[in-house]
């Protein structure tokens, strides 16, 4: 199986990042991929992908940091990009987050430029939500983005994905519905077409349900594969089957 979204870039990881690796490989975890945040984890992400052929990277400015939310932020990843484009299967992580300082006008602004770099390289964007989806799909309809992506742990309604989906956008599917009470998120992830999810852990955040105050790892992903195959009632070779295919066709296109 595939997580498609660890930040496997950051300090936290700069110990043992080597074991944790291993440690999931023998889990069956066989790829990862790591979006980009900031311009320090670029730099990190690069050496990582050097180093490691089962690591993807996306470069991209996170809503998180108010940091890269400047304008001067988005020059230097376009020329990160410009320099890099065909060692990235993506742009992001990038998006909206209504629980931040940084002023949503700003966080758009940064977003509408990472979608126009995205689309002028031909890539999928990455895209982080956090009370923000009906902001989200203003932005993708207005700037009528067409190279697709994934919408980063995903939780909402069937009726919100459905829009994503029609969006030509995949749904991570991270710890969020190992929590009995996402019974939402449980509900639309049930029930999505199996073609349009992803698996994810957001490693080191976003611990799973028992595991809380605990770094997250992508050790961690069989127990989501395994939590959506029983929610949907199919083996779990399935869910890792079609997950990996699906990974494939959005972001190893060539
Ligand atoms: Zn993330």
């Amino acid at each position: 199986m595939i997580d498609s979204h660890c930040h496997l870039d950051f300090t936290t990881f700069a110990d043992d990042l080597a074991s944790v690796l291993q440690r999931s490989r023998e889990q069956g975890v066989k790829h990862f991929l790591i979006p980009g945040t900031t311009e320090q984890g670029w730099q990190r992400q690069l050496q990582l992908h050097k180093d490691l052929p089962d690591v993807d990277i996306a470069f991209g400015l996170h809503p998180y940091f108010a940091q890269t939310m400047t304008a001067s932020a988005f020059d230097t990843l376009s020329h990160y990009v410009a320099k890099h484009h065909r060692q990235l299967v993506a742009i992001g992580e990038a998006g909206l987050d209504a629980t931040v300082e940084t002023p949503m006008k700003t966080q758009q602004d940064r977003l509408e430029q990472q979608l126009t770099l995205a689309a002028e390289y031909h890539l999928p964007i990455i895209l982080h939500h956090r009370k923000t989806h009906h902001l989200l799909i203003e932005m993708i309809k207005h700037t009528r983005f067409s190279q697709g992506g994934v919408i980063h742990a995903f939780s909402g309604s069937k009726q919100v994905a459905n829009t994503y989906i029609d969006e030509g956008f995949k749904l991570g599917v991270g710890g969020t519905i190992t929590y009995d009470r996402a019974n939402k998120t449980r509900a639309t992830l049930a029930q999505a077409p199996i073609e349009a999810l992803l698996l994810e852990t957001d490693s080191p955040d976003m611990p799973l349900a028992g595991f809380q105050g605990q770094r997250n790892t992508p050790q961690q992903l069989p127990r989501i594969a395994h939590e959506l195959a029983t929610l949907r009632g199919c083996p779990i070779e399935q869910v890792i089957e079609q997950t990996s295919r699906n990974y494939r066709q959005l972001f190893q296109r060539q």
